[in-house]
């Protein structure tokens, strides 16, 4: 394990604000808002926290369920209608009260854009983008995962954003959904993705929400904690600065159904014989997941130059 001394987001040196409420969960936040776990494991000793993750399913041919979760996500996300005039009315109205439920987003950006998705699993959501027309291709750590995107005729390569070759200007849309907080450095990342987007290229980044009343409410047994692996945690002011820093216009911030959330909170609750703390004093959002929409600004940042 290695203690953390500098914070990724300001670079300013951690003073030791422990969060408070986490346990025995050493969780630092800086002045800038930035939330650390600290000690962590060392990069060397990541890999041994993460429990062994196995994928074995072959996608099958697509149920009934499946295609009406595909065509809400489409209407959602303002993709061209092959309906009639009837059934676009329903459509939209069905994805406009149901599409809130799920977070997935990807709008509509004209066809052959390219699209990557970091930490894509078995391609599920770039086979949807690709069925509607995006140049897909993907990054997975999972072999299993990566053996399953290339049966699919994916282009998923087994490579870290890090070690991954991507030329500048050559995407339309980068998807980081849940991976910012596994990072050692999110800064960096966000950095990269503005040097591989294109001019006013997309960044979907969907990470836990950490200025959430679930998160105060379930303390340590937070589900989207995953203490250790997740090394960073983030509010929603920091994560907008932190992609603004990294040269991006923030364009709106999608959250996770209230609804949802607060069911799921109360099975935790319950299973964990912690009822009680349903009386928790309402801070934060009842959201706990957050979707940042971020465009790559056309002017790059000007920083104030150092005094
Ligand atoms: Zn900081």
């Amino acid at each position: 394990m290695e203690v953390v001394h500098t914070c990724d987001a300001c670079g300013t040196a951690l003073s030791g604000n422990r969060v408070e409420g986490m346990g025995e969960i050493s969780l630092m936040q800086c002045d800038c808002g930035l939330v650390i776990t600290s000690p962590r494991p060392a990069p060397d000793e990541l890999d041994q926290h993460y429990p062994p993750t196995y994928y074995s399913y072959l996608p099958r041919a697509p149920s009934l369920k499946s295609r009406i979760s595909a065509k809400l996500r489409a209407y959602k996300c303002g993709y061209p209608a092959e309906d009639g005039l009837a059934g676009r009315i329903l459509w939209r109205m069905a994805a406009s009260f149901v599409g809130n439920f799920f977070l997935f987003y990807l709008p509509y950006r004209g066809p052959g854009k390219r699209l990557l998705e970091v930490g894509c699993g078995t391609g599920a959501d770039l086979e949807w983008a690709r069925q509607r027309g995006w140049d897909v291709h993907g990054l997975e750590l999972s072999e299993s995962a990566v053996e399953i995107a290339n049966k699919r005729g994916l282009d998923v390569q087994r490579l870290t954003f890090e070690d991954a070759s991507l030329p500048a200007d050559s995407f339309d849309c980068i998807i980081m959904s849940q991976v910012l907080e596994h990072l050692y450095s999110p800064k960096l990342a966000l950095q990269r993705c503005q040097q591989i987007l294109r001019r006013g290229g997309l960044l979907l980044v969907a990470v836990p929400k950490f200025d959430s009343w679930t998160r105060h409410a379930l303390g340590n047994y937070w589900h989207n904690l995953q203490f250790p692996v997740h090394l960073h945690h983030f509010n929603q002011p920091v994560l907008e600065r932190m992609v603004r820093d990294a040269g991006f216009q923030v364009c709106e911030v999608r959250l996770s159904s209230r609804i949802l959330n607060l069911i799921y909170a109360l099975r935790k609750m319950k299973q964990f014989h912690l009822l009680g703390r349903v009386f928790t004093k309402p801070q934060g959002t009842l959201s706990d997941v957050m979707l940042i929409v971020a465009e790559k600004s056309v002017q790059p940042t000007k920083r104030p130059l150092p005094a």
